[in-house]
């Protein structure tokens, strides 16, 4: 994976949810040279895969698991 500040493209094989901590810990560090693990593997999940997770949820519910994960790279980027 190519971290996006070194022209990295936002796909879904190329980036992945963080908490903040471990966000910060990786920084621009290519994954092999940041020490972290991955917990599985990125992938682009298929159409039925999605619509599955989404019916998981009712419209614009944002599960309380999740605050952690979305939300402040709004604030880093504006
Ligand atoms: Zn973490």
């Amino acid at each position: 994976m190519v971290p996006r500040s070194r022209g990295g493209v936002t796909s879904w094989e190329n980036v992945v949810a963080a908490c903040s901590p471990c966000n910060l810990k990786k920084a621009n560090r290519s994954l092999r040279h940041s020490g972290l693990h991955l917990a599985r593997m990125p992938s682009r999940p298929t159409s039925e895969e999605m619509h599955a997770a989404g019916r998981r949820f009712p419209p614009h519910h944002l599960h309380q698991s999740w605050v952690d994960y979305l939300y402040w790279d709004v604030e880093l980027e504006s």
